[in-house]
């Protein structure tokens, strides 16, 4: 049976239709699904989440090559059928909770004292309509994960893989850009999944420093300069700033930029991070 074939049957056989509000789009691509577990470079010294596993596609190969895999589903409909699958593989186990209300570095650490594990890797087809708040809590939270493979919406990925000053940047790709190193591994086309989505895919693969890449005073500051400067993408960085409430004075704002050496009229997205790190040093 080839995935499309067996996607069909699970549907057929608990009669299931994909909720939308829940973004279910399933992957029947068997390249696509190969391509991620390969990419992600797992071994049985690995602990796994694997967010949204829906009917089970990646995680049956999850379940292969990974020490432990932990899924965490929302839909109980969708748990009821992958207990169902794999409940006898001894290194499946899955949490039937929203991803963003689960306290990860509990888990994660758990986890990996109790099973012996060296790693932890994030792996999933995301829910696309909580892309941003889910890779933003994987990252901000320090879960002490290694890297993160996930399949986003196209446009999602390239502002998550673009570096600080290109084109496709957002403000998400400066937090990235502090985190991790980032980079597109496979596009997938929207006829990949069960039902077909509107929009195209690809599969992004965040490798986590050690270290953030700029040392910051404190790092929530960092991210409201940088949200701020992204908040009206038109304006220059000085009017973004004022707007946004970073300091009270748009004089103050201008001298500031003066003393680094940067210019009034330049617009947000052109900073690098480090500019953005010194901006947020002098607001503390
Ligand atoms: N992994 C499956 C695949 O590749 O075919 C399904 C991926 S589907 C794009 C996203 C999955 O995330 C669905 O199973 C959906 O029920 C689940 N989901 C949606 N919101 C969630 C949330 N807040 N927490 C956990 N899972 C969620």
């Amino acid at each position: 049976m080839n995935l499309v074939q067996e996607t069909k049957f699970i549907m057929n056989k608990y009669n299931i239709t994909a909720s939308k509000s829940l973004g279910q789009n399933f992957l029947v691509d068997e390249e696509v699904v190969n391509g991620i577990v390969n990419n992600a470079e797992i071994s049985k010294d690995d602990l796994v989440i694997e967010i949204g596993p829906g009917l089970g596609t990646l995680t049956s190969r999850l379940l292969e090559k990974a020490g432990k895999v932990v899924c965490i589903e929302l839909d109980k409909r969708m748990v009821n059928i992958i207990t169902d699958r794999f409940s006898l593989y001894e290194n499946f186990e899955v949490i039937n909770e929203d991803v963003l209300k689960v306290n990860l570095k509990e888990l994660i650490k758990e986890n990996l004292e109790k099973h012996n594990l060296k790693n932890a890797k994030v792996v999933a087809n995301l829910p696309y309509y909580i892309t941003t708040p889910i890779i933003m809590k994987l990252l901000v939270d320090r879960l002490g994960l290694q890297s993160i493979t996930v399949m986003v919406q196209k446009e999602v990925a390239e502002r998550l893989a673009e570096k600080p000053g290109g084109k496709e940047c957002g403000a998400i790709t400066y937090s990235i850009n502090y985190f991790a190193d980032s980079q597109i591994i496979i596009h997938v086309p929207n006829t990949s999944f069960i039902p077909t989505p509107e929009v195209n895919s690809a599969v992004i693969k965040l490798t986590l420093l050690k270290e953030p890449r700029v040392k910051v005073k404190n790092e929530e500051t960092l991210f409201k300069v940088i949200k701020a400067s992204f908040m009206q993408k038109r304006k220059t960085l000085v009017n973004s700033l004022y707007n946004g409430k970073i300091l009270d004075s748009k004089q103050e704002i201008e001298q500031m930029l003066e003393s680094f050496g940067i210019d009034l009229k330049i617009r947000g997205e052109k900073l690098s991070l480090e500019q953005f790190a010194r901006i947020a040093d002098y607001i503390e």
